[in-house]
C-alpha cells in the first residue's frame, strides 16, 4: 500500500517508533530511522522486511540538526510523504523539585521538534497534495498524572498543534493526526517500572501490575505493533478524511 512512499520516523531506534518504522515498511515504505538507541539492530530489523531503509541520528533538541535530517530524507530518498513524530523522553518528579533543564528538554523533544520537522515538510506535501503527519501524543495529552508536569504539558501541545496544523492542510491530501498511547512496554517504561520496584521494594513484576492497575482498567501493554498498525490505518486511503484526531489506544484509560 506504501510503495514509492518515503517515511521519517523520529525516535525510531526502540519502543514505539521501531514498532511504526516496521509496520510502514511492511507495507512497502521507504523508511528513516532516527534516535540514540541500537541503530544497526534498528536498521537491521526494518530492512529484514525487504524495504529500504536509512539512518540520521539528528539530536531532535537541536533545529539545524532536525533540518539535516529532513535534507537528507530529501536528498537521499526523493522526500518526506510520512512524517511520524515520535521522539520523546520522560522525567518524573514534583513540579517544585522538576530540574528547569529536564523541562526544557521534554519541550523540545517532545514537543518543539514536531514543529520543526512539520514545518520542513509541509511544503513538498502540499506540492504532491498528498502527506501523513502522525504524532505520537500519548494518553497524558488528554489526562495528567501527577509528577509528569512536563510530560503533560508537551503531549497536550502536540494534540493542540496537531489540531491546528489538521485545519491549515484541510483542503488539501495531507492529513495529520495523533496517536495516544496508554501503557506501553518500552525502555521508556521499563526504567519507570524499576524505579517503582526499588522505591516499593518489591518484583518488576508486581511494580508492573501495581503501574497498570493504578491508571489502566485493561490489565496488559499495548503494543508497538499495534500502534505500527494504527499508524498503517492513518495513511491508508480510508484515513484519507480523519484530520485533526487525537486518536486513543489506552486500555480504557482516557475513558474514565
Ligand atoms: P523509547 O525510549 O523506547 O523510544 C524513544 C526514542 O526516542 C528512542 O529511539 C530514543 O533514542 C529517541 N530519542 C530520545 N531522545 C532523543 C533525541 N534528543 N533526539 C532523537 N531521538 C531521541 O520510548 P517509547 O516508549 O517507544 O516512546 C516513544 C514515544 O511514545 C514517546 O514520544 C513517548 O512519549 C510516547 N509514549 C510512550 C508510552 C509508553 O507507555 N511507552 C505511552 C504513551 C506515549
Amino acid at each position: 500500500m506504501l510503495q514509492g512512499k518515503t517515511a521519517v520516523v523520529t525516535g525510531s531506534t526502540s519502543g514505539i517508533g521501531l514498532g511504526i518504522a516496521l509496520s510502514l515498511a511492511r507495507q512497502g515504505a521507504t523508511v528513516v530511522l532516527n534516535g540514540f538507541g541500537d541503530i544497526e539492530a534498528a536498521q537491521a530489523e526494518v530492512a529484514a522486511t525487504g524495504a529500504r531503509v536509512g539512518y540520521h541520528g539528528a539530536d531532535m533538541t537541536q533545529p539545524e540538526q532536525i533540518a539535516e535530517l529532513m535534507q537528507y530524507a530529501r536528498t537521499e530518498f526523493n522526500g518526506v510523504d510520512i512524517l511520524v513524530n515520535n521522539a520523546g523522553i520522560q522525567h518524573v518528579a514534583n513540579v517544585e523539585d522538576f530540574p528547569a533543564e529536564k523541562w526544557d528538554a521534554i519541550i523540545a523533544i517532545n514537543l518543539s521538534s514536531a514543529f520543526h520537522t512539520t514545518r520542513l515538510a509541509i511544503p513538498a506535501m502540499r506540492a504532491k497534495n498528498w502527506g501523513r503527519v502522525i504524532n505520537v501524543s500519548s494518553v497524558h495529552g488528554l489526562v495528567a498524572s501527577a509528577q509528569k508536569s512536563a510530560y503533560v504539558a508537551s503531549k497536550h501541545g502536540l494534540i493542540g498543534f496537531t489540531k491546528a496544523v489538521a485545519l491549515e492542510t484541510a483542503d488539501t491530501g495531507i492529513t495529520v493526526n495523533a496517536i495516544c498511547p496508554g501503557w506501553v512496554l518500552t525502555p521508556l517504561v521499563q526504567k519507570q517500572v524499576e524505579a517503582r520496584a526499588a522505591q516499593a521494594g518489591v518484583t518488576v513484576e508486581q511494580a508492573t501490575r501495581s503501574l497498570l492497575g493504578e491508571k489502566q482498567p485493561a490489565p496488559q501493554f499495548t503494543t508497538p505493533e499495534q500502534l505500527g498498525e494504527l499508524a498503517v490505518f492513518l495513511c491508508s486511503p480510508a484515513a484519507s478524511n480523519v484530520r485533526g484526531v487525537a486518536w486513543n489506544m489506552d486500555g480504557a484509560w482516557a475513558a474514565q
